[in-house]
């Protein structure tokens, strides 16, 4: 007898309820700002990527109803066929612009965009060295391709270095990071790890999701922000979807890069081009973080003053240096616990705990944004010391 579909479902479910990984998300009855509505309570919202509040901001929503009206609500086709829109082109160019790139290409998200860019681009006999903490996406894009796979060891750039020693490749040899590390909220040293790429003849391929919008001058990124935007052996990638505010991601690096990933990737070539509303904000946003410094200064200061204030009340911020700001608790219960308890105060932070995370890691992880006032931190904090009090995590 064959498995039925009631007992599949029933099986992975409640293997999933046991382990305690069950999900549930949260529901969010108003836009996601700042301060939102959630389940049915106002709170303090420190779980979004919305860092420069374009997820609702009036220039974007403006662009993006200009191009609704004028392009429609659909592009009508893949971009290989007749889904190319002159202003999906007016955005790859506002990108290359925007990063010093020879080329940049659009796709539908982040997450497609490791897999298009990685499988278009890598061939069995390749060498791929990856970063231990590399986002899922990475993880899949590799797993389509028929290169070699190695990681090394978070942010080592030594362990990097013996690891490209100890495998060679006639092929193309690929070290692929995140620019900020999504969990920990620290930057990759990719000063150092670029000197090793290039060492061993390797390219550097820089997922910059949520450095984007958040570091370098005007958030061009951590690859400005490092200074190798010029360079031709350093490939970004990264998504729309976070501090951008829209929904998307991008390839952008080397002038023929752009021209392989047409040719090649393979959500980029079978799933249909973006919506225009969605090119209309996203331009807009690119425009909006040029034209506004405050933005980014906002960005900053809150950060600061938000883990300045935590290491006060005496918790530990894993040494983040970005607005990403975990929170350890120890074991995901105790991450779980306070998430909840925090919510009760009107705060709404997410715990994650293992596998997301490593055991005895398990954290709170909290995004400041431009749009928090320092009214909005100072309430988030005063939950924290409570909560932090009541679960012996910090004394007082
Ligand atoms: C969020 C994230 C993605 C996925 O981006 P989406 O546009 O949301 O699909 C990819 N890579 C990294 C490092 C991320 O943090």
């Amino acid at each position: 007898m064959s498995t039925t579909l009631s007992e599949r479902l029933t099986q992975e479910l409640n293997s999933l309820r046991e382990g305690g990984l069950l999900i549930h998300p949260r529901v969010l009855e108003r836009a996601n700002r700042a301060r939102t509505r959630v389940d049915g309570r106002e709170v303090v919202n420190l779980a979004s990527n919305n860092y420069l509040g374009f997820a609702d901001h009036p220039a974007l929503k403006a662009k993006a109803e200009s191009y609704l009206r004028e392009w429609g609500v659909g592009a009508g086709a893949v971009r290989t066929i007749a889904g190319t829109l002159s202003i999906h082109e007016a955005l790859e160019r506002q990108i290359a612009d925007f990063k010093h790139t020879g080329s940049a290409l659009v796709l539908h998200s982040g997450f497609t965009t490791n897999q298009g860019v990685l499988g278009a681009l890598l061939r069995e006999g390749d060498l791929v060295v990856s970063d231990e903490l590399n986002h899922a996406s990475i993880i899949d894009g590799l797993r389509l391709t028929k290169a070699t796979k190695k990681v090394f060891k978070h942010a080592d750039v030594d362990d990097l270095d013996r690891v490209l020693s100890e495998n060679d490749s006639e092929g193309l040899k690929l070290v692929v990071t995140d620019g900020v590390f999504s969990m920990d909220g620290d930057v990759a040293p990719l000063d150092r790890l670029v000197a090793v790429a290039r060492k061993h003849g390797a390219v550097t391929y820089v997922d910059d999701a949520h450095g984007s919008g958040v570091m370098g001058a005007q958030g061009r990124g951590t690859v400005h922000h490092f200074g190798f935007e010029y360079a031709d052996d350093v490939i970004q990638v990264g998504t729309l979807s976070k501090a951008w505010g829209g929904v998307g991601g991008y390839a952008a690096g080397h002038g023929d890069l752009r021209q392989l990933l047409i040719n090649r990737a393979r959500p980029y070539l079978f799933s249909t081009a973006q919506a225009p509303a969605t090119v209309g904000a996203l331009s807009a946003a690119l425009e909006e973080v040029q034209r506004d410094p405050g933005l980014m200064e906002r960005l900053w200061d809150n950060t600061r003053y938000f883990k300045a204030e935590l290491h006060t009340l005496g918790f530990d911020t894993m040494g983040s240096v970005t607005p990403i700001t975990p929170v350890v608790f120890g074991e995901a219960p105790a991450a779980f616990e306070a998430s909840r308890r925090l919510f009760g105060e009107g705060v709404f932070a997410v715990g994650l705990g293992f596998p997301t995370v490593p055991r005895g890691s398990a954290r709170i992880r909290n995004i400041v944004t431009s749009e928090h006032t320092k009214d909005d931190l100072d309430h988030a904090l005063q939950a924290y010391a409570k909560v932090g009090r009541a679960l012996g995590i910090i004394g007082g």
